[in-house]
């Protein structure tokens, strides 16, 4: 049956209320209407669109409750860049970046919300897409459970796309009354969102009260200044923090900002690890440019980590996956920061020889960058005690220890800790990926004997689970699916998953790029013991060369290889040009506007970087070409202004089929 026109046009209205009071709610924190009434026009609209499921759209009000669908979390291309901002430690270094600055240069003080990075996709003003930063080229999309946000806006008043940049995060309020209800309980506010946004089921997100703060849009054409691009965003129904402010480059009201901020920070209902540093002006952004990594228009002054005093009470050695000997303080817990701490990594011999270290010791402990905690000193010497020194031998498995460079590595390839240690990894997040197979099921899998080396996932019957307590076939299902899904990783993912030392991702996407795009084209170099074939690549040096050739010239790795590719997985790439073609070498890219060949843009910056060229974010001085499609404003401009070649999309195609 489908719905008369009358119910129709009630549905649209319920939806246009429910959405203004979500706003003035969530966003304004000023109701016009109570609760009840809400509730009442609420569940109006969720009855109409339950009775006909068409009257239901993406941005309807209702969608902030969630579904029960499980979300997969696909990985998506950001096509705007999500850039990382240089750090500061300290209130010095950020009046150094602010004297580099020209003379009445604008720049805006924001806190860094502790919280989850998030970029929100707006399509003809619906948010189609909600994705995490992730590598800042890649990242998840977890739009199920981002709709749950109730700050989030899900329709804005804006035709075509727009990307706008913030930070989920969850109140210290919040935080603490749902803490007491877990029963393992989440280190900080951070970790317990980012634990959220990940939820499978996006009805348990919503009913967790997460809020959004944004902090940069993509226009395009762009506006002139940040100042502008707040205005809209708040136009639109966004949340904008009210700390933000503008300064000129005057260093008394940059300290006095700083230490304002450094004072107000236990009082706000909401954490934060430092402040944010920018450059308010586009042109003058545009201007300042760019390093390897970061723009030069930014900084992000990191508060000093917090510590806490402890009692070293052993000290224990971790053996990995490489057979790399870790020792590891075992602390009285401590709490530092809002996260209990109670193991302490301590890196090396060289390190514990630093400290002066000995079991009893009363230490400071510290949490840099919030993450990793790290002895700092000793305290308190627990006289008498002679330093720690690591063992001989391997804790694990016996075996004699070998020394190379400050670390220390068991030499058995046998060894069970490293045999642990490589099959966590190969089904790890950034490798394999094997969902619905974590480190808990591993560990069991091991332990019965089922597997004992990678290839043995991918043989086993998983159904002789299901004879053991905690296995249901429910369970043993999405196990077999997540392995099953495991064999169409590309062959890039293959290659790290192998666990060469030193082949990291990055590594590998060089070498592919290079035009080893098969596993046999690597073997073949190996053999040859052929240590050119990977030192001609930029960026891949002596120690990764000798790594991959030894690596792969053992023979369990290639019979590991050989069964892996029996068992289907991916060991060459799918289409991607062979032979080395370096004709943009050395010369400088920046691009912008869209194509017609080239969807979405980045495609053209994958034809630019394999042949050697070097994709910038802004038009300076120092950029050769623009590659300029349709629309794409100011960078144009800019290019004009510069003198830099401006290539249109015909030219390029000929340029990078050889025609020109
Ligand atoms: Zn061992």
């Amino acid at each position: 049956m489908e719905a008369g026109r009358e119910l129709r046009a009630e549905a649209l209205r319920l939806a246009e209320d429910l959405r203004r009071y979500q706003y003035e709610y969530y966003v304004l924190g000023r109701p016009s209407v109570s609760d009840l009434e809400y509730d009442r026009l609420f569940d109006r609209l969720s009855a109409l669109e339950s009775r006909y499921p068409e009257l239901k759209t993406a941005d309807s009000p209702t969608q902030r409750v969630g579904s029960d669908l499980e979300a997969g979390f696909e990985e998506t291309a950001h096509t705007v860049p999500v850039l990382s901002l240089d750090k500061a430690y300290s209130v010095a270094e950020v009046v150094a970046w602010m004297r580099r600055l020209p003379p009445q240069t604008v720049f805006s003080a924001e806190q860094k919300i502790d919280g989850v990075s998030i970029v929100l996709y707006y399509e003809n003003g619906v948010l189609a897409r909600a994705v995490t930063r992730g590598n800042g080229f890649v990242g998840n999309d977890v739009s199920e459970n981002v709709r749950t946000v109730r700050s989030v806006p899900l329709r804005i008043p804006y035709e075509g796309k727009l990307a706008v940049r913030g930070e989920i995060y969850l109140p210290k309020k919040d935080f603490e009354l749902l803490n007491k209800t877990l029963e393992v309980p989440f280190a900080n506010p951070r970790n317990l969102t980012a634990g959220v946004i990940r939820r499978k089921q996006s009805r348990e997100a919503a009913v967790v009260g997460l809020r959004l703060f944004v902090y940069e849009g993509f226009f395009e054409p762009p506006l002139p200044d940040q100042q502008a691009v707040f205005e809209k965003l708040r136009e639109y129904g966004f949340p904008l923090n009210p700390h933000t402010v503008f300064l000129t480059a005057d260093e008394e009201r940059l300290r006095s900002q700083i230490e304002k901020e450094t004072r107000g920070r236990p009082l706000l209902p909401y954490e934060i690890d430092g402040l944010v540093f920018k450059v308010a002006s586009t042109a003058e952004r545009e201007a300042l440019g760019y390093t390897e990594h970061h723009p030069k228009w930014a900084i992000a002054y990191k508060f000093e980590s917090p510590t806490g005093e402890t009692t070293v009470e052993g000290i224990d050695v971790q053996v990995g996956r490489t057979g790399r000997m870790t020792p590891v303080a075992r602390v009285a817990p401590v709490e530092i920061g809002g996260s209990m701490i109670s193991n302490v990594t301590l890196h090396n011999q060289d390190y514990i020889d630093l400290l002066e270290l000995s079991v009893g010791d009363r230490v400071q402990v510290s949490k840099r960058g919030d993450v990793i905690p790290a002895v700092e000193r000793v305290i308190e010497k627990n006289e008498g005690a002679p330093v720690y020194k690591m063992p001989e031998r391997c804790p694990e498995c016996g075996a004699e220890a070998e020394n190379a460079g400050a670390h220390r590595f068991c030499p058995n390839g046998d060894c069970p800790a490293q045999k642990r240690g490589r099959l966590k990894f190969f089904i790890g997040r950034d490798q394999m990926n094997i969902e619905n197979l974590g480190g808990e099921t591993m560990d069991f899998l091991i332990g019965k004997g089922f597997v004992s080396f990678p290839p043995d996932i991918y043989r086993f019957d998983y159904t002789k689970l299901m004879k053991y307590d905690g296995f249901g076939e429910k369970k043993v299902e999405s196990i077999v699916r997540g392995v099953e899904k495991s064999k169409s990783q590309p062959f890039a993912k293959v290659l790290v998953s192998l666990g060469i030392p030193e082949l990291g991702p990055k590594a590998v996407s060089l070498l592919i790029d290079s035009g080893l795009t098969s596993i046999d084209l690597w073997l073949e170099a190996a053999e040859k013991g052929d240590e050119s074939v990977f030192l001609s690549v930029k960026g891949v040096g002596p120690s990764i060369a000798a790594s991959v050739i030894g690596a792969l010239n053992r023979p369990e790795m290639r019979g590991m290889i050989e069964d892996l590719r029996r068992c289907g997985l991916s060991f060459e790439c799918g289409k991607r040009s062979s032979g080395t073609d370096s004709r943009f070498e050395g010369t400088s890219w920046c691009i912008t506007g869209s194509f017609g060949h080239f969807k979405p843009r980045e495609k053209a910056q994958e034809e630019i970087e394999k042949r050697g060229g070097r994709v910038v974010a802004a038009v300076s001085s120092k950029t050769d070409y623009l590659l300029a499609g349709e629309g794409g404003g100011g960078k144009r401009g800019k290019a004009e202004a510069l003198g830099v070649t401006i290539i249109d999309e015909q030219r390029f195609l000929k340029m990078i089929k050889g025609e020109e």
